[in-house]
């Protein structure tokens, strides 16, 4: 029977294979056969912590060397034999029977490979055959080794070399050292969980560790946690901190990871992130300038010049936590930016950190360049930044840049029309979280109206709910006094979204992992609960999410997965660098744009 609800992976014309990462410390490897695969595996099995058992009727001397050398060693055991069906049920550690753990057959020519691999199959022992897919219970990938981060790549059997040549090539794009970056992150990892154990369990379970599209600016309903008067909650922050820190610090940043970074991360405690306010001095040198600037929604070639011109320009960059890497790439080397610590719970007080900074550096006479993701004044605090600045008596230090929003840009990235004639003809943007947690007040339904949120993934439930169905304030169901008519009195009058009205989720646009979700309101609760968060993500509900697109009938969602939207087939060589004050970019990180 198909199910109401068919999963978007029934698409998929072949299957794939389950990727796990097998913990093999202790276990019996048998290996069979004497040639250099033979050492690579026994080799392969140690590094796993496992106990490899070669049997193979060559005599050690003649063996490959480098498994001659491990033999000698005794790191790995010998039978200078033929197989025995009995070895696989004999050889294996007690705990477990004597069964063998895995058996490799190093030789597709091996005689026994079948038989060996029909026995082990059998009775579900995992048998690898080199270059005969078809014996095999499971395959071993391609593997990037770095630290304690490893990189598998497999084709599913459609070859080792281009597999081979695609683990290199992901491998060479990463940067150096993330290797033990994650070394690193990692033990700052487990010295949180130790110190902060408690609440950091409160956070695991309450699902808040990972995936989080928290918002830039705003207190998230999940934030309520966070106060100060909480001790176990104010704990929290830490892992929130380092949590943020891998999902949006650029791979390169993480990769250089200092320990005055890890110092800071350990001392997220409120009272580390607390920059205290100093009095305005309206004596000290005004020199300076604050351009704030929107950079866009992802993908560098979005910048606008001017933005890219101050970016090359400036002396300091205060750059917030969305800010895209590809654009953070793009900043000369030589030139001290900071990312806000931004994460919920702690979002005012990163607030007032980099204003702190941003002050302190135009007061020394630098340019000083905040660099914001999407457009500075579309829920970017843009506004209250330049406030900030005019009431210290700055305000005519401070210039705003326009950026492409997200909130335009990520549904034309989708393919989702914001306006078209007959479809829509208003577009609304909102933030689906409200101040301290509360939800903001629902839209209300316009055939023609394309509603754009921002800051929404993550109370999703409750967004579609508010969307669909009465509060139970509306219904006058919440017990508080409703004024002097008295109880019950609702005012049911708010057009609801119909449940089949389409939708989409637009995550990291313009980004190489954008992701688009296409459905209705009625199952993107659940499309998400399936799919997964890619933060940061949008949605777009309206009619114009059919407009260019037309829904496959009996598929509650599909999944996009990738951006291909500025692939002109154009290589320039555009130089940008004119235009840059002299002695002030760094022409050896002037970046050309293709
Ligand atoms: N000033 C920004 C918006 C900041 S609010 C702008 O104009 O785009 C942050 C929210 O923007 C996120 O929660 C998410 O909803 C949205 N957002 C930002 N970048 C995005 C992207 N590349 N793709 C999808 N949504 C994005």
């Amino acid at each position: 029977m198909t199910s109401p609800t068919p999963s978007p992976v029934s698409a998929i014309p072949y299957t794939t294979a389950l990727l796990t990462a097998q913990h093999c410390r202790g276990h019996t490897h048998l290996i069979l056969g004497s040639n250099p695969l033979a050492a690579s595996r026994a080799t392969q099995s140690l590094a796993a912590g496992a106990k490899p058992i070669l049997i193979s009727p060559t005599p050690a001397a003649d063996l490959h060397y480098a498994v001659a050398a491990h033999i000698a060693s005794g790191v790995v055991a010998h039978h200078a034999r033929s197989f025995r069906d009995d070895d696989v049920f004999s050889l294996g550690r007690p705990e477990v029977d004597c069964v063998v753990d895995a058996v490799f057959i190093t030789s597709a020519r091996d005689p026994l490979a079948q038989t060996v691999a029909a026995l082990c199959r059998r009775h579900r022992i995992p048998v690898n055959v080199v270059d005969a897919p078809a014996l095999c219970s499971f395959s071993l990938l391609s593997v990037h080794v770095d630290g304690p981060l490893q990189i598998g790549v497999t084709t599913n059997g459609r070859g080792c070399k281009l597999a081979s040549r695609i683990r290199r090539e992901v491998a060479a794009a990463l940067p150096a050292g993330l290797g033990s970056a994650c070394a690193r992150l990692g033990d700052v990892r487990r010295r949180v969980v130790e110190e902060d154990g408690k609440a950091r369990r409160q956070v695991v379970e309450n699902g808040e560790d990972e995936g989080v599209d928290d918002s830039v600016d705003q207190t998230a309903a999940f934030n309520k946690l966070v106060t100060d008067a909480d001790a176990d909650a104010a704990k929290t922050r830490r892992m929130r901190w380092l949590a943020q820190v891998c999902e949006y610090w650029p791979l390169k940043r993480l990769a250089a990871i200092t320990n005055a970074d890890v110092a800071a991360i350990l001392k997220s405690s409120p009272d580390a992130a607390r920059v205290s306010n100093p009095s305005p001095d309206p004596t000290a040198a005004t020199t300076g300038r604050i351009i704030l600037a929107g950079s866009g929604p992802g993908h560098p070639d979005l910048l606008t010049r001017a933005t890219h011109k101050a970016i090359l320009a400036a002396d300091l960059i205060l750059a917030d936590k969305l800010v895209p890497a590809g654009v953070l790439d793009l900043i000369p080397r030589r030139t001290p930016v900071s990312i806000a610590r931004k994460f919920p719970g702690n979002a005012d007080r990163a607030q007032e950190e980099l204003l702190e900074q941003a002050l302190a550096g135009v007061r020394r006479g630098q340019t000083v360049l905040r660099l914001k993701q999407g457009d500075p004044f579309v829920y970017g605090r843009g506004g209250e930044e330049v406030a900030f600045f005019a009431a210290r008596g700055l305000a005519d230090r401070v210039t705003v840049l326009p950026g492409i929003t997200s909130s335009l840009s990520a549904p034309l990235f989708a393919g989702i029309p914001a306006t078209q004639r007959d479809v829509a003809d208003q577009v609304l943007v909102c933030t689906g979280t409200g101040k301290k947690g509360k939800a903001p007040a629902p839209p209300e339904y316009v055939t023609s109206r394309t509603v754009v949120f921002l800051m929404a993934l993550h109370r999703i439930a409750g967004l579609v709910a508010e969307l669909t169905e009465y509060t139970t304030e509306e219904r006058g169901e919440t017990g508080e006094s409703l004024g002097p008519e008295g109880e019950g009195r609702s005012t049911l009058t708010r057009p609801l979204w119909p449940p089949g009205t389409p939708c989409a989720v637009v995550e990291r646009a313009s980004c190489p992992d954008q992701r688009v979700i296409r459905t209705t309101l009625k199952f993107v609760v659940e499309a998400i609960e399936q799919e997964g968060s890619r933060p940061p993500g949008l949605l777009v509900v309206g009619k114009a999410c059919e407009a260019l697109y037309a829904p496959e009938k009996g598929r509650s969602w599909v999944v996009e997965d990738g951006f291909k939207g500025l692939d002109l087939g154009l290589d320039l060589d555009l130089n940008l660098d004119e235009g840059v004050p002299n002695g002030v970019g760094d022409r050896t990180a002037i970046p050309t744009i293709s």
